[in-house]
């Protein structure tokens, strides 16, 4: 652990009522980092994530942030999570960007004092950072998978974190569309200085997008520089002798 860890995860292990699905896993994340986890489906990702989050309690190990247990860690805004693939109640239901944004700056607020100029301003930052603000009137249902994403990163930023969780956000967008998407996220972590960490199922992205990869499979496989890990050997390690390699350009 340096200076610059945000997140320390030691020794996590985890069972879903006896069944083990995360092994002695240990790594830490420093500020600044963009990460890109990958694996099969059902190797832990998500429970990681949720782990991290201090939404599940590991059986043995633990997770701390800036040092701190992430139970006792009250900053909560300063970790922003993008869940996978939102609800479609949470796409049909009547609100517009500028509320769904402005939503997210509750938990740096406060649920019941009132929104300050400060807040006012962070909102509509996200929005202009997004690029949806001239999409502010609009309800979110009416909008395309590629700009709901932003909304919902948007809603994420309101926050000003530190830190930006996404689970896999390149669901259900069209590819130029997810260009313009990767663009814009290391945007984030280039010029703003925000901590990624990106759940994805696809190597290709992964590969000439993110700074490290870390690999699981129940077990961690490999964590580093993309250009050490993602070959043939790594990825028949995280996805079994049947997997077919090809990763464009690489
Ligand atoms: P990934 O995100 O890599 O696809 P998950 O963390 O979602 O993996 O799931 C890991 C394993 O845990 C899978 O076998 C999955 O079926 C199981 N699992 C996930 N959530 C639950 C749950 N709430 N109860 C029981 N088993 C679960």
């Amino acid at each position: 652990m340096t200076e610059k860890t945000i997140i320390d995860v030691q020794g996590v292990n985890f069972s879903y009522e006896g069944n083990k699905v995360l092994e002695e896993i240990t790594f830490s994340i420093e500020k600044g980092e963009y990460l890109g986890i990958i694996g099969p489906n059902g190797g832990g990702k998500t429970t990681l994530f949720r782990i991290i989050l201090g939404l599940l309690e590991p059986d043995s190990g633990r997770v701390l942030i800036h040092g701190k247990p992430v139970r006792e860690f009250s900053e909560k805004f300063l970790i922003g999570y993008v869940p996978q693939r939102t609800t479609p109640s949470e796409i049909y239901f009547p609100a517009t960007v500028e509320e769904v944004v402005k939503s997210g700056r509750t938990p740096r607020k406060g649920l019941f004092r009132r929104f300050s100029r400060e807040d006012v301003q962070a909102v509509e930052r996200a929005m202009e950072t997004s690029g949806i603000a001239a999409q502010r009137g609009r309800l979110i249902g009416s909008l395309s998978g590629g700009e709901r994403q932003r909304v919902f990163i948007a809603r994420a930023l309101a926050g000003e974190p530190e830190i930006l969780i996404l689970d896999e956000p390149e669901a259900g967008i069209d590819l130029t569309a997810q260009e313009k998407f990767y663009t814009f996220i290391e945007h984030l972590n280039n010029d703003l200085g925000i901590t990624v960490l990106l759940i994805s199922h696809d190597i290709d992205v992964v590969a000439h997008q993110v700074k490290t990869i870390l690999c699981l499979n129940r077990r961690l496989v490999c964590h580093g520089p993309p250009k050490k890990f993602i070959t043939e050997e790594y990825m028949q390690k995280l996805y079994g002798k049947q997997v077919r390699f090809i990763i464009h350009g690489h």
